[in-house]
């Protein structure tokens, strides 16, 4: 037997080459020489909005083996959260669907194959259109699939089977801000680049906790080096709020208070830019005179924060010549007035100029991965390609370019998610088709739901698993393939196309998105009019020539490949922006020298070379010109709403609700699959107290809490923390339990649910 030294010392055998590491030659890190990959090959992730490029390891079959962060991406630069690394992970769970399952007589999902499952489908559905009228037929989909699978969708839907209602979980993601933007400038249009993290003096985050919910963005947001001061807007001192320069813990929704407070002490500290307002705002007067009576006094009472706060944060964004930048995100969006408070956001950034600069603007951080896809294709509430349902002569031009005759396009957008679920309580909606989402859990006092699922007549899921809580309710689950599974466009945040590729098969018989709607578009009998829509690359096509004139023109993408050696590309990207492109890639070949240069130096070619390698990071309206009729973006406002339901004696905490953990996506159906994820984070639900209402309660850390709401019942393990305030409660919106509790009040513009305010009642469960 060899000696410890010997064992140690060897250079051949077991535990010796297979430890060597190959180095990172295929992009980051380096990896024991059995997983060296023979190959690799980018996507974008599909989880959240950043859109971070993976760098996915391929063996010498062509399957992917592992995954590290693109180093050369300019929205990551090498990084990623836990999610990203562990996305290839819930590809191979053991609970992917891999064939239809269809509900037999007993109750059972029982495998059927496609024929069959197409057959039920079509004819259940057209059976309940002929009984109860197409509007008897609609659609929940989805911000996490490709942007080609999406408008493929909404088309199919809309104007393939008369469906009339459509509409996805972008509205519980991001409705408020399409729809803040679309007042304010004319287009759904978020201005900013990620660059303006690292470019800003003061960033302003409301509602928002990157650190945790964002992290690769925060990362960005440390790599800033002009010293900047960070101010959050939060109820709760989240890890953002502890990373902040000032931290204001407005009491639960009376942000909006607080901006028109912030927006009366600019005017009154001179630090209105005048003549940015003048050219290119209307409404500043009504607003100016509307802010007045938000003196520091009444903001400081109505938001329970100290005048000499308010006022330091005053002093901080009204500083001349600092780059201003403000930033929301759920906390903003999940509101009864969400669509206002992001325009004070919108406002605040307007009247100081602070728009179209390095460092500036008021950016909505997106939720999922292909929101922005799904805002400007999902075919929902706007007609595929930004356009306008109500108006003719866009029907008539979307029509032109799908080839279809105008007259199939409705003239009226589609209801919002929770007006198609009344008209499901009504019977009036008998059949539902849910794609990729997870309704059941992720819908809003989501107890309801299960009581609407007994008046359908029809439920079919498509997802890649059986399991999820709404799955598990279907008549009828079709089985798609999952990112990595298949090809497709994504963009994230700031307006960045990114491409996922397929890396993987998809298991047994589960198909892509889009292959299973070209079923379905054959199935029902309206295929010919769907043929163009070959392939998603087919689909990208169709979609270019749709968004052509549009504020989201990227007409000028070539295709994939174009994107991804690109590193992405942000919309615009025009015909004429193309056509720069190759000069550009020309003069930093030394092949071309730049058009306009007077006097031909050296230096010129020098600075041309650096704005070129900037236009990789572009933001919208510095030239102060909106998408709205006049070009003015406007001064929205209205008077701020009390809470829906404030606490009182019997329910005398509010809860808040949000991300817990950067391990966690939604509803879990996908980082739950993977054992990593699931140790960096608490697996049972869990409530945060603060210790002086632990006190009362007998609560220490650890114990288990009832819950209750006017609406459900749930228990959850008490973490006792100062992190929120009295009177305030926590929990993560990654358990099921938690929806049983959160109220249904909407913001009347966008329809988005308010899921971050709700009265509850928590009392300690006696030990058995
Ligand atoms: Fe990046 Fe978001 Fe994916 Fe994490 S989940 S790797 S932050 S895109």
């Amino acid at each position: 037997m060899s000696s410890i030294e010997d064992l140690l010392l060897a250079r051949n055998g077991p535990m010796t080459t297979e430890l060597v590491q190959r180095p990172g030659d295929f992009g980051l890190g380096r990896v024991p020489a059995r997983l060296a990959p023979a190959g690799t090959a980018k996507a974008v992730c599909g989880f959240c909005s950043t859109g971070c490029s993976l760098q996915v390891h391929l063996n010498a079959a062509g399957e992917a083996i592992n995954l590290t962060p693109d180093p050369d991406y300019p929205v990551n630069l090498g990084m990623a959260c836990p999610k990203g690394w562990e996305a290839l992970t819930p590809l191979a769970a053991a609970d992917r669907a891999r064939t239809p399952l269809l509900r037999d007589a007993g109750g059972e999902l029982r495998p059927v194959d496609w024929t069959q499952a197409m057959t039920v489908f079509t004819a259940r559905m057209k059976s309940i259109q002929a009984e109860h009228g197409p509007g008897a037929v609609a659609v929940l989909s989805t911000g996490q699939i490709v942007m080609e699978e999406m408008a493929l969708l909404g088309a199919l839907a809309k104007f393939g089977m008369g469906v009339a209602e459509l509409d996805s979980n972008t509205r519980q993601c991001m409705a408020t801000s399409h729809v803040a933007y679309k007042q304010s400038y004319g287009f759904d249009a978020p201005p900013f680049t990620y660059a303006d993290f690292e470019e800003s003096d003061v960033l302003v985050f409301v509602g928002a906790n990157p650190c945790i919910a964002h992290p690769i963005m925060w990362q960005r947001v440390m790599r800033n080096r002009r010293n900047p001061a960070i101010i959050v807007v939060d109820p709760r001192r989240t890890e953002t709020a502890m990373a902040a320069t000032l931290h204001l813990p407005a009491r639960p929704k009376t942000d909006l208070t607080l901006l028109y407070g912030l927006a009366r002490e600019l005017i009154r500290r001179g630090a209105v830019d005048a003549g940015f307002v003048a050219a290119h705002t209307t409404g500043y007067a009504e607003f100016a005179a509307f802010v007045e009576p938000y003196t520091p006094e009444h903001v400081a009472a109505e938001t329970g924060l100290g005048v000499a706060d308010l006022l330091r944060t005053a002093e901080l964004i009204a500083r001349p010549g600092a780059r201003v930048s403000y930033w929301w995100t759920m906390g903003v969006n999940q509101s009864h007035q969400a669509t206002r408070t992001a325009q004070a956001l919108i406002n605040l950034s307007l009247m100081a100029g602070q728009i179209g600069k390095p460092g500036t603007g008021a950016n909505s951080i997106t939720g999922q991965c292909n929101a922005m896809g799904s805002r400007l294709f999902g075919n929902a509430t706007s007609l595929i390609g930004g356009y306008d349902f109500a108006n003719a002569a866009h029907r008539q031009h979307v029509g032109a370019i799908l080839g279809l005759d105008p007259a199939l396009i409705p003239a009226q957008a589609s209801q919002a998610y929770d007006r198609i679920l009344d008209a499901v309580d009504r019977g009036e909606i008998r059949a539902l088709w849910i794609i990729a989402t997870n309704t059941a859990h992720s819908w809003i006092n989501s107890g309801k739901f299960s009581q609407l699922r007994d008046k359908l007549d029809f439920l079919v899921v498509q997802d890649m698993y059986a399991t999820t809580e709404t799955a598990r309710q279907a008549d009828l689950v079709l089985p798609a393939a999952g990112w990595g599974e298949k090809d497709g466009v994504f963009i994230n945040s700031e307006r960045r196309l990114g491409v996922a590729r397929k890396v993987a098969r998809a298991p047994g018989q589960a198909l892509s998105d889009f292959a299973i709607f070209q079923l379905v578009a054959e199935a029902w009998g309206c295929g010919p009019s769907f043929a163009r829509w070959r392939s998603p690359a087919a689909a990208f096509a169709i979609l270019k020539e749709l968004s052509r004139g549009q504020p989201c023109d990227f007409s000028g993408i070539r295709d994939y490949d174009h994107i991804e050696a690109s590193g992405g590309i942000q919309w615009p990207f025009t015909a004429a922006d193309a056509a720069a492109e190759i000069n550009e890639s020309r003069i930093m070949n030394n092949e071309l020298k730049p058009e306009k240069p007077t006097e031909s130096s050296d230096q010129t070619i020098i600075n041309h070379k650096s704005l070129i390698i900037n236009s990789s990071e572009r933001r919208l309206f510095a030239d102060g010109k909106f998408f709205t009729p006049d070009g003015r973006a406007r001064f929205l406002f209205d008077e701020p709403v009390p809470l829906p339901e404030p606490p009182d004696a019997a329910f005398p905490f509010l809860l808040n609700t949000g991300r817990g953990s950067s391990a966690q996506w939604h509803t879990g159906s996908r980082t739950d699959k993977s054992a990593v994820l699931r140790k960096l984070a608490p697996t049972q639900p869990w409530i945060e107290l603060h210790p002086a209402d632990a006190v009362p309660l007998g609560a220490v850390t650890g114990d288990t809490m009832q819950v209750r709401s006017r609406r459900g019942v749930t228990t959850a393990l008490a973490v006792v923390t100062p992190i929120v305030q009295p009177g305030q409660v926590f929990m993560p919106l990654h358990f099921p339990e938690v929806n049983l509790l959160t109220f249904p009040a909407y913001d009347p513009h966008s329809r988005q649910p308010a899921y971050k305010a709700c009265a509850v009642a928590v009392s300690r469960m006696q030990n058995p």
